[in-house]
């Protein structure tokens, strides 16, 4: 197992003294602006977690809240408000944004972000430039993976990566990162077929779907590395069981509950991969740790430009 979590706390014991430097050469902290829209109960929780992380590793981490009412316009007017702001290095805008603000709401409100305040390296600059291998703000998740793969010791380089998933946010910059590292990649989605042939193949398998236990044992060459980025609450009993024989803690965890985070890889897998990242406590501690890394990065290429 790949334990995410204790890297995701030495990477912020590595950070905090960084952050430290930067607050007394510079007269304040690294600043980071959260834009949450809406209520999203999971937008709530995830928001929560990052302003704790930037808290705790000394930034200046401020939620800017806009109700589910809120206009394009004004959600937009928020991130120039941020974009002009001397105090915040970094900006997030929480996704999803709420439908009611129209279809190609998000992509507009990515792309008014300043691309030197740009954490979640969405905008077409941070993109462009990835795509050039000459980013410096990288989209957290795949970057996360990448650093846990080298610090495992997990070559990349010659390996066959296969990526499922083609968002702009993990599947896409995580297949130009491995390829960056020289990997052979290929970039599985919904309409590949043969999907289980595919990932057979692979040395490093990295699953960004959103699909409870898509992936399992037959997808997996013995040995390889599986990374699991789903985040998937499971609330149906059947589905529950058919993760998780009887007498598993995390059925028993089902049962009181009713609901349980599973990931894209099932449980199964364990017992194939070489090397296999839980859910939780794998992908998602060092996503918001690598944008702990992104806004420190920010706020020091913003005082080397000032
Ligand atoms: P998305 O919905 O934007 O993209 C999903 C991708 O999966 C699409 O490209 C689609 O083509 C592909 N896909 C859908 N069904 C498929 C199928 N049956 N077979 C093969 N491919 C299929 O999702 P996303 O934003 O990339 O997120 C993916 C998952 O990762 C979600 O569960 C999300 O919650 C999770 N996530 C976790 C973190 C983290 O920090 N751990 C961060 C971001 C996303």
């Amino acid at each position: 197992m790949l334990d995410g979590q204790t890297l995701a706390r030495t990477m912020q014991e590595e950070i905090r003294p960084e952050v430290a430097a930067f607050t007394s050469q510079h007269g304040r902290p690294p600043g980071l602006g959260i834009v949450l829209v809406g209520d999203n109960p999971a937008s709530e929780v995830y928001v929560r977690n990052k302003l704790k992380a930037g808290a705790d590793v000394g930034f200046r981490a401020d939620l800017e809240r806009l109700p589910a009412s809120a206009s394009l316009a004004e959600t937009i007017a928020l991130v120039e408000r941020l974009n002009r702001s001397d105090a915040h290095d970094g900006i997030l805008v929480q996704s999803p944004l709420p439908k009611a603000m129209g279809p190609g709401a998000e992509q507009r409100v990515f792309d008014a972000i300043a691309p030197e305040k740009d954490v979640d390296g969405l905008t077409p600059v941070n993109v462009g430039l990835l795509v050039q291998k000459r980013a410096i703000l990288v989209a957290c998740t795949p970057s996360g993976i990448i650093e846990l793969l080298d610090r495992e010791q997990i070559p990349i380089a010659g390996r066959h990566a296969v990526v499922i998933g083609r968002s702009d946010i993990v599947g896409k910059p995580m297949a130009l990162l491995l390829l960056h590292r020289d990997a052979t990649v290929t970039v599985c989605h919904s309409r590949t077929p043969d999907l289980s042939d595919v990932c057979r193949r692979a040395d490093i398998l990295i699953a960004a779907v959103g699909r409870a236990g898509l992936v399992t044992r037959d997808f997996v060459k013995p040995g390889a590395t599986v990374v699991d980025v789903g985040m998937n609450k499971v609330t149906d009993p059947a589905v529950a069981q058919s993760l998780f024989a009887d007498g598993h803690p995390r059925l028993a965890l089902f049962r009181s509950k009713g609901s349980v985070l599973v990931g894209d890889v099932h449980p199964e897998v364990a017992e194939s991969a070489g090397a296999l990242t839980p859910v939780p406590g794998g992908v998602g501690p060092l996503t918001i740790t690598m944008l702990m890394r992104n806004t420190l990065r920010a706020a020091r290429a913003r005082v080397r430009v000032a």
